[in-house]
């Protein structure tokens, strides 16, 4: 393709895309195609010889379309939600046309300095006390592994990433059980090892850590001669939303001098209202803290927020500077790209700028308080009918239930029964060791209807 045509396929394709957008309820949620439907329909050797554009889409629309679920939908109900905002998209289209990789301050000023910027504007917006700044991640998933691999660090006076572990005390890090598998896998890749990861137990409503028993476990480590390196709390776990109490965790962990990361990937976004911030009261304690613009705020995947009391704890972890990285006669300038584990990064920053100024704070603060209520609304309706089981209240827009009297079998059967008729898209977890189901509110352009479709279908296909 040249660049004469590029103007065509582009304004067939932004047709297509809001058309997909306009038409996408009438689609199921989520794709209805068995194992290796798609894979048997592409060529299985590459072609020597052009194709042209026409065929190019036609396929894709004959063969990849059915094979998607459809996360913009809103009727999406299950995991969390992946928003793309229409004006987050659009940045993402500049992003791609432009492709810079923006790695130093140098290979593209303008994304390291808005980078800055947003960050700093999503700190106001989510409340968070001066002086955190803020980097874009790829994922939460990479913002946990920076901030286990700075508490490996700094436990080990620096030395880790020059002398490796072996010869060391066993570096502890604790977290709930209900703590998404990221962590366990940034313990893996740290080196740390998944019988140092010491799950702490769980209490009460929000099935935080027990901040006692938090406290006895690290005295009874160093009481056996490991090493606390860490604690890892969660706001809004991926399960049921558990939500640790961060005033009294995090002092502990200041208590014994130990690093300390939030995640809240998902709740995170929440606290750009006010009235939801009492589920992370005392945050302002931690010394880092992710959460995903690209889940529930509206920003295209991907878009992690990663926050730090002091970054230079995990510039000193992550940085590496050899001659080809380096800015010459631009000094204490930052290159983001030491702030992160992959070395290329992508401009993230333009979609933010799009999303807060086309939409701003209280119009984000609609869609999400409107998703907190009508989920509320929902769990309160479900409540009232006999058939079911309210097993975990609402944290914010999520919560879970049972089929009342139905064992994991039959409640699985459920789920795969309302996935497959394809009006709405939940997932299942478990709690307690029950399977439940779960259910959370928040697609963009969800409305109030399709939350009393998604009632409707719960009940009609129990
Ligand atoms: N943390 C929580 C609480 C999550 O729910 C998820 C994913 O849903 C993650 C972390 C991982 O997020 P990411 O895909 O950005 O790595």
């Amino acid at each position: 393709m040249n660049w004469d045509e590029f103007p065509e396929w582009g304004a067939r394709i932004s047709d297509w895309a809001a058309d997909y957008h306009k038409t996408i309820r009438d689609r199921p949620v989520r794709a209805q195609t068995a194992p290796g439907d798609i894979a048997v329909q592409l060529d299985q050797t590459p072609p020597e010889a052009s194709t042209g554009m026409d065929t190019i889409m036609a396929d894709f629309e004959r063969i990849v379309m059915p094979g998607i679920t459809h996360w913009q939908h809103p009727r999406f109900f299950a995991y969390f939600p992946a928003n793309a905002a229409p004006p987050s998209m659009l940045a993402e289209m500049l992003v791609s046309t432009i492709a810079a990789q923006c790695m130093l301050w140098q290979t593209s000023p303008a994304a390291t300095e808005m980078e800055t910027v947003m960050l700093e504007w999503l700190r106001q917006a989510i409340d968070l006390p001066d002086g955190f700044s803020g980097v874009i991640q790829d994922s939460a998933s990479s913002a946990t592994l920076a901030a286990v691999l700075t508490m490996r660090e700094r436990a080990l006076n620096w030395k880790g990433n020059q002398m490796g572990l072996s010869g060391q005390p066993r570096l502890r890090i604790y977290c709930s059980a209900e703590v998404h598998t990221s962590v366990d896998r940034a313990i893996w890749v740290a080196g740390i090892g998944q019988d140092n990861l010491v799950r702490v137990p769980v209490k009460g409503a929000l099935r935080g850590m027990d901040p006692d028993a938090l406290r006895a476990l690290i005295q009874q480590d160093i009481a056996d001669g490991h090493q606390p390196a860490g604690v890892i709390a969660c706001t809004g776990g991926t399960g049921t939303g558990a939500s640790d109490d961060l005033a009294q965790v995090l002092q502990i962990a200041r208590d014994f001098d130990l690093y300390s990361h939030v995640d809240a990937a998902w709740a995170g976004a929440g606290m750009i209202c006010p009235e939801f911030r009492a589920l992370w009261a005392g945050v302002e304690l931690a010394d880092s803290i992710v959460f995903n613009p690209h889940k529930w705020l509206g920003a295209q995947f991907d878009c992690s927020a990663h926050f730090l009391r002091d970054p230079s704890s995990l510039v000193q972890t992550l940085a590496i500077q050899p001659e080809y990285l380096k800015t010459h006669g631009h000094d204490n300038l930052i290159n983001y790209s030491e702030w992160s584990v992959p070395l290329g990064r992508r401009f993230r920053a333009l979609k933010l700028w799009f999303l807060i100024r086309s939409y701003g704070l209280e119009g984000l603060r609609t869609r999400l308080r409107n998703h907190v209520a009508w989920a509320q609304e929902l769990c309160e309706q479900l409540r009232a009918d006999a058939r079911f089981d309210i097993v975990t209240d609402p944290i914010l827009s999520l919560f879970t239930f049972r089929l009342t009297g139905k064992d994991d079998a039959a409640m699985i059967d459920y789920v795969n029964r309302i996935n497959d008729d394809g009006r709405i898209y939940i997932t299942q977890t478990r709690v307690d060791g029950q399977i439940v189901v779960r259910f959370q509110v928040g697609q963009f352009d969800a409305t109030q209807a399709d939350v009393n479709v998604a009632r409707d279908v719960m009940i009609a296909l129990i």
